[in-house]
């Protein structure tokens, strides 16, 4: 009798647990636990303390990979795994100093700098992605901002468009915007900006020097008063601290809205930047940051971003597990090595994972296909 009762308890849903039979309970529960059951029933919160996050991210990694795998399949359709592709649109010679970037003219890294991509090679590359099942294409430019590129910046409006009636999602990252810039975006038919915060606030001038933190979030403020899906996240691996990632996921959390996506790379150490030597991450720092993500802002995009090359199928699946819900697809992630096609092919088919169809807001929603077979069918 006392074992089936100890049972009906184990078996309640998490969210049915409150009052003081709960505190009770949790008195020696993890705070990924508790916080867990505190996302799952009362939503999303941009209220969080550093420490809040620090205690979850600090609990035992299995508890924690559970709630975050608790967490998402809550809020999400546990299956399903955007595939993206980003394109480096005009590569190399960028004047900024970002430690990790093989693009700054600052290092040589023996990249040769490359002007705008055209209008055809972009679109061509756009159409494969779409074929090949991406649902969101990402343009990437190396620039420290967009402020007087007016012919380029142009043209960048017209591949978003053409890109956007296409049925795909639409994002890029092309350095800071201005205020106007992000409305031309937006006019133009951008879903997604993204401009990434990197690591810390604290940790941040160790790793760049040639643009403040501030500057970066007036630019994420400029993508979300225009209405753009604003996508932020970092790179662990740059020789930070446990409590720098912890500190930038609090900034990421405690923004007014949470980003619709949350990028979290993992440092690919390239020859010839001051990271060169940096030790590859571990999968359980990972997973840590995935999961710990997932928790804290439990309606984003958590996107398994740099550094997936390393991992095996195994620990992209504890990723998956863990939260992550969007993977890059394609040969290269801007410049540096990604996932082999036919391999993530074959981790679909074994994971089970299903590809997750483009969305956009509902004003727009006539624009595209409604589900990812359509919208790869559906390559003109
Ligand atoms: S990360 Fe972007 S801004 Fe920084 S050096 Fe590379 S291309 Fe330039």
């Amino acid at each position: 009798m006392i074992l089936i009762r100890h049972l009906r308890w184990r078996l309640r849903p998490l969210a049915a647990l409150s009052g003081p039979s709960f505190s009770t309970l949790t008195a020696s529960a993890s705070a990924a636990a508790v916080e867990t059951e505190r996302t799952i029933r009362d939503g999303p919160r941009n209220d969080w303390s550093r420490d809040e996050i620090k205690s979850i991210y600090d609990s035992p990694i299995l508890d924690l990979l559970f709630h975050g795998a608790q967490v998402h399949r809550h809020t999400h359709k546990f299956r399903e795994v955007q595939q993206c592709t980003l394109l480096s649109i005009k590569t190399g010679g960028c004047t900024e100093d970002c430690s990790y970037c093989p693009q700054s003219s600052r290092y040589d890294t023996g990249l040769k700098a490359q002007k705008l991509m055209n209008k055809d090679a972009v679109l061509e590359a756009a159409k494969k992605a779409k074929e090949a099942g991406s649902t969101r294409f990402c343009m990437g430019a190396a620039w420290r901002d967009t402020f007087g590129r007016k012919t380029n910046f142009n043209q960048i409006l017209e591949y978003v468009s053409e890109i956007r009636a296409m049925g795909m999602e639409v994002c890029c990252t092309l350095g800071m915007l201005e205020k106007q810039q992000a409305e031309e975006l937006k006019k133009a038919g951008l879903t997604a900006y993204n401009h990434n915060l990197d690591t810390s606030r604290e940790y941040y001038p160790n790793i760049i020097t040639t643009r403040s933190y501030d500057e970066r979030l007036a630019t994420l403020q400029h993508v979300r008063e225009a209405g753009i899906s604003v996508c932020s996240g970092g790179i662990i691996g740059l020789g930070e601290g446990e409590e720098d990632r912890v500190g930038l996921l609090h900034t990421l959390a405690t923004l007014p809205m949470h980003p619709e996506s949350v990028p979290i790379n993992a440092l690919v150490p390239v020859k010839g930047t001051p990271l060169q030597d940096q030790k590859p991450v571990e999968i359980w720092e990972m997973i840590r940051m995935i999961a710990t993500a997932r928790i804290v802002m439990p309606r984003a995009m958590v996107r398994l971003s740099a550094g997936r090359v390393r991992f095996s199928m195994p620990e992209q699946a504890l990723c998956f597990l863990a939260g992550a819900n969007s993977i890059f697809t394609g040969e290269k992630l801007l410049t540096t090595p990604n996932n082999d096609f036919d391999a993530d092919q074959m981790m679909f088919k074994i994971l089970g994972l299903t590809c997750k169809a483009p969305s956009f807001p509902e004003a727009e929603s006539t624009l595209g296909p409604q589900t990812c077979e359509e919208a790869i069918s559906n390559v003109g």
